[in-house]
């Protein structure tokens, strides 16, 4: 291990203890990007790795709400303004009871380079709360995003952050937060992204963190001379991201043959397809569990309580729940199933144990600062439709995510292969969009 890149593990490690999820991505990316800081001992010179470690700005505040029984309810809310070297601030806003500094600052990190791999302008951030959305009525989810955003919203603007949704922040959600900030900045703009396209949001925008990462897994498995069509496919979880990856794929010819849920997971032989995506995201709207229900509406398919769907055997995994579902054991069964590729589609689903083992043993994988990036990709450019006071066409934004997904692919592959490291993705994308921030961090001097 360089002892150019274990000093600032260690500073890390020192300045934010405990915080796990943020040591796990500093370490996966620091490691990755050591022969560049080799071939460059002017970053070392510049602080420019402790610099990038450290958030410039990090916005911790009170959120105080009145629930439906009349009771005062406090939570936490933050943002953590990362970086801003190539653009604004902007990353997304989740909501769940784990929400800590630790999640949302692994969040911010991974989002600087992922938002740098897209070749738009834009910065990275993160925000959140330990809210659970889950239970709530509608009453009580405006009046807790209200409360969220009136603090929130001196600090973010077009120029400065725009923060959109993620886990427990979806259409709804974006448009109380908008609503909020229209209200009390009296400004209509891109503040706020992943609006509905009734008032400015971008048609497409939903699918295409799902749809991007397919396109991204598509181009892994033509760089390897395989096809999609007839690939056997495993995700996890059924969000959005799960929602719009399953989508693509039954339109691309795979076959999706197992999903999870909180309850456990399914396995339908016969495909997770046509109609069946549509059920299931009724179910998914109705805020209940989805395995169980959709077991007993399918008789074909096999529904396993409280398990992983890793054990299932397939060519491709996507897992698209949230972070850390994939650990050593796991990455271990989806080797002896002789699955060829593995192609992250939620924020660090794997733990970097697993993606060394999954890695070392010959599996083709797919990082998600990566091939997630296509919804952020997505919100940049309603930023732009928004500024331009325009509307974008579903085929222009199609258009244009498959060409950004393309050239992360094609990017990161080339990153790897400069600093001779064969066909890892993993090391190509951290390389590709840590020259990028780098270059720019270095042109604006010690800031
Ligand atoms: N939360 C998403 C992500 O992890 C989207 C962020 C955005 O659209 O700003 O990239």
């Amino acid at each position: 291990m360089s002892s150019i890149v274990q000093q600032y593990i260690d500073i890390a490690k020192k300045r934010n203890p405990g915080e796990s999820e943020f040591h796990q991505t500093v370490e996966e990316v620091l490691h990755s990007i050591e022969p560049v800081l080799e071939k460059h001992p002017e970053y070392i010179k510049a602080g420019l790795i402790e610099r990038l470690i450290e958030p410039e700005r990090a916005i911790i505040f009170r959120v105080t709400w009145v629930d439906d029984a009349g009771k005062v309810q406090v939570n936490r809310g933050y943002r953590y303004q990362f970086n801003s070297a190539i653009g604004p601030y902007k990353g997304g806003t989740r909501f769940a009871p784990n929400v800590n500094p630790s999640i949302i600052k692994f969040l911010g990190f991974e989002q600087i380079f992922k938002n740098a791999l897209t070749g738009l302008p834009i910065g990275g951030g993160k925000g959140g709360a330990d809210f659970d959305p889950n239970g709530k009525s509608d009453g009580e989810i405006m009046r807790f995003c209200q409360a969220y955003m009136t603090e929130l919203y001196r600090h973010i603007g077009p120029q400065t952050d725009s923060p959109a949704g993620d886990l427990g922040v979806g259409a709804r959600e974006i448009g109380y937060l908008f609503g909020q900030y229209k209200r009390i900045a009296n400004m209509y703009n891109e503040s706020v992204t992943g609006k509905a396209v009734v008032y400015g949001g971008l048609n497409g925008r939903t699918e295409a963190t799902g749809y991007g990462i397919v396109y991204f897994a598509n181009c892994m498995l033509e760089a390897n001379n395989e096809k999609m069509a007839g690939k056997k496919v495993v995700v996890s979880g059924f969000g959005n991201v799960t929602w719009g990856t399953v989508t693509k794929l039954d339109e691309l010819g795979a076959k999706v043959i197992a999903f999870s849920g909180p309850d456990g997971y399914i396995l339908d032989e016969a495909g997770v397809t046509g109609e069946k995506i549509a059920a299931l995201l009724e179910l998914r709207n109705s805020g209940k569990n989805i395995c169980a229900p959709y077991a007993e509406k399918y008789p074909e398919a096999k529904f396993f309580a409280g398990k992983k769907p890793w054990e299932v055997k397939a060519d491709l995994y996507i897992p698209c729940a949230m972070q850390n579902d994939i650990h050593l054991e796991d990455a271990k069964k989806i080797v002896a199933n002789g699955a060829k590729f593995l192609c992250e589609g939620a924020n660090m689903p794997c733990t970097n144990e697993a993606i060394d083992y999954l890695m070392s043993n010959g599996i083709i994988f797919g990082p998600c600062k990566a091939a997630n990036a296509g919804g952020v990709a997505c919100s940049c450019i309603e930023m732009g439709q928004n500024a331009g006071h325009t509307v974008f066409s579903l085929d222009q934004v199609y258009a244009q995510l498959k060409n950004i997904m393309v050239s992360i692919h094609d990017s990161s592959a080339a990153a790897a292969a400069e600093y001779g490291l064969g066909y890892n993705l993993l090391a190509g994308a951290n390389i590709a969009g840590f020259k990028k921030i780098a270059e720019a961090m270095m042109a604006q001097g010690i800031v």
